[in-house]
């Protein structure tokens, strides 16, 4: 097992792995009253902290699924967009280039998938390019990668003569989805979010509550940690709404997260993220998602019956 402080050290260099073991640990006072204000287990345990296990979850193909195109989008990296700033100061836009390789990497080696990445980082791209080039290349799917910021931002020191934001309140996973256009393939966008967040959940990873989405996207009522794109239209996320295949947007962790930055950097919280992933998109793809009829005549969601 590798220890946490090598992990950090990997990371942050010697002085971020000294801020982070002071805030993190155990009874650091800031982390138990955030804790207590949480009503958390003073002790930590369980995603996100240090030696919380991911697993990776089995996929489950039915015999004809053959191999499926998966396009892959590295959230910003687009004309006069970086993405936010993370805890450790790394831009969005590069975090998720690594994210998309990094998974694109571990589906392609399932032999069930052709993955690619939709950017090559040499030159900012447009998302209205990065969709028609999805539908050009006859993409099955189009799952877009960010990382999220929520909360009140603390200033902290992960490094000398570094100042960047910390916000240790608010970790978690979040799909997004929309439910703008055409019933059946909203029904299949909604498919393949429930599908990503089910096995995010399975393989460990911690559905986001939402509490800062307030205004912004609706919590699902059947799957923790999906969530309905509701700004105002005009506003809305133009990789949930423009695809002609299925799309979803993964907001993987809390880019603000010290906890989840770093464990979002291990190669076993990719391997678990690439399975649930292959196993999410061979449920919906496969047909093991929910059905057309999951939505109403007016593209509205519906619960799906209890079972
Ligand atoms: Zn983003």
């Amino acid at each position: 097992m590798i220890s946490r402080r090598k992990l950090v050290l990997g990371l942050a260099g010697a002085a971020g792995a000294a801020a982070l073991s002071r805030a993190l640990a155990p009874g650091a006072p800031r982390q138990i009253a955030a804790r207590r204000a949480l009503k958390l287990p003073i002790a930590p345990s369980g995603w996100p902290f240090p030696g919380a296990r991911v697993v990776a979850p089995s996929a489950v193909f039915p015999p004809d699924f053959g191999v499926r195109r998966i396009y892959l989008d590295a959230g910003h990296g687009a004309p006069g967009n970086t993405g936010n700033l993370s805890c450790f100061c790394v831009d969005e836009q590069d975090f998720t280039l690594a994210a998309a390789r990094a998974l694109a990497e571990r589906l392609n080696a399932t032999g069930r998938f052709e993955a690619r990445v939709g950017r090559a980082g040499d030159r900012p791209l447009p998302y209205a390019e990065r969709v028609e080039d999805a539908a050009r290349w006859g993409a099955d799917a189009f799952v877009s990668l960010h990382s999220d910021v929520r909360g009140r931002i603390e200033t902290w020191s992960p490094g000398q003569g570094r100042q960047c934001p910390l916000s240790l309140a608010a970790p978690g996973f979040a799909v997004l989805w929309s439910d703008e256009g055409d019933p059946a393939l909203c029904a299949l966008r909604l498919a393949l979010a429930r599908g990503f967040a089910r096995r995010m959940e399975e393989a460990g990873l911690l559905p986001y509550d939402g509490a800062a989405y307030s205004g912004l996207y609706e919590p699902d009522t059947a799957q923790p940690g999906v969530f309905l794109d509701r700004r105002p239209p005009g506003q809305r996320i133009f990789v949930l709404r423009r695809p002609s295949m299925p799309s979803i947007l993964v907001e993987t962790h809390h880019a603000l997260d010290a906890r989840e930055a770093t464990r979002w950097t291990e190669p076993a919280t990719l391997d678990a993220f690439a399975a649930a992933a292959a196993a999410a998109l061979a449920d919906a793809l496969g047909g093991a998602g929910a059905p057309a009829s999951a939505l109403g005549g007016d593209g509205a969601p519906v619960s799906p019956p209890p079972t």
